[in-house]
């Protein structure tokens, strides 16, 4: 499998660029995801220009609009900062990155929940760092989580999945695009979308009943922009019954009468938290393998990432 190009935090990979020219290197990143991820390293402070070790710095200022500062010093490297990310954005541009991951925390990479010190003296909790948060305004479509989240396994789970969605999509988009191909793109992600957002599966099947009233690029990023707002939601136990219970419907005349019931019993015990998502999801797809189901087959809901990634198996 060609690996998938995702940006990440130098730090996460162990690069000793952090202030302290200590790294963060997280294992399951390295390793784990390193498998099937080729990553492009940025660190913002260093390739801004500061040096390794450098004095270290937080966020000041308004919540919203903070300031990026030295903490002893009180140099304000904001403008600048911004300045060098505008000219990173059109390198990546060119790195077709189909997701990000960020370091959590950092007044410069993180993507939430950063520390800024207001005037009153209390820090606030909801920052974002000066190079995360322009770089989710400059790719509003990219998959992006931080090393904290990431550790979280339905927020793992939601953010491998959009990565992988977002690889097809970019392949469909290389492809041409074509209306044909986006119903065979829409339909063979009938039970992902299901899984995350109904409502965002009707949308998109609105959007593509009326496509040739529209022209392709307002079709093309109409699409993909409701299909990453609904993948953002997460996929909740009751919507995977629901697209379980779904999937179970097309055996309905193949399966004996005790299949059916081990298979209803076995989505049941899921709905109630007994067994992991992975078990229903196997044997449904031991069934359509058994009766070579077409329509279950194509479904990206049954594969939408490697086995060995070991996801969906916390119950
Ligand atoms: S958190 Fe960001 S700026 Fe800080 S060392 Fe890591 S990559 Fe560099």
């Amino acid at each position: 499998m060609e690996k998938i190009k995702i940006g990440i935090s130098s730090c996460l990979l162990g690069e000793k660029v952090r202030y302290d020219a200590g790294h963060k290197l997280d294992r399951y990143i390295a390793d784990t995801l390193g498998q099937y991820f080729e990553w492009v390293s940025v660190c913002p402070e260093v390739e801004y220009g500061l040096p390794v070790p450098r004095e270290s710095m937080h966020l000041v200022g308004a919540p919203d609009s903070p300031h990026l500062v030295t903490v002893k010093t009180g140099v304000d490297h904001t403008e600048g900062m911004l300045k060098w990310a505008n000219k990173k954005f059109r390198e990546l541009e060119k790195e077709e990155l189909c997701g990000f991951i960020f370091k959590s925390r950092s007044p410069s990479s993180g993507i939430g929940g950063v520390k800024v010190y207001t005037s009153s003296g209390m820090p606030s909790k909801r920052g974002v760092g000066i190079f995360g948060g322009v770089f989710m305004q400059h790719f509003p479509l990219i998959p992006v989580i931080d090393d904290g989240r990431l550790h979280d396994p339905s927020l793992r789970e939601n953010f491998i999945e959009r990565v992988f969605v977002y690889k097809r999509w970019k392949e469909f988009m290389k492809k041409g695009g074509l209306i044909r191909d986006l119903i065979i793109f829409h339909t063979e992600h009938k039970l992902l979308i299901l899984s995350h957002s109904p409502k965002h599966f009707s949308l998109l099947g609105q959007l593509i009943a009326g496509a040739r009233r529209y022209k392709p690029e307002e079709l093309h990023s109409g699409y993909i922009r409701l299909l990453i707002e609904g993948l953002r939601l997460i996929a909740t136990v009751k919507k995977n019954t629901n697209v379980l219970l779904h999937a179970a419907g097309y055996f309905k005349k193949l399966l004996s009468a005790d299949e059916k019931k081990e298979l209803l019993e076995v989505i049941e015990n899921y709905h109630r938290g007994y067994i992991p998502l992975i078990v229903p999801v196997v044997l449904i797809k031991h069934y359509v393998r058994k009766f070579d189901e077409p329509y279950l087959k194509k479904q990206y809901y049954l594969n939408p990432h490697p086995l060995e990634l070991m996801l969906r198996n916390h119950a």
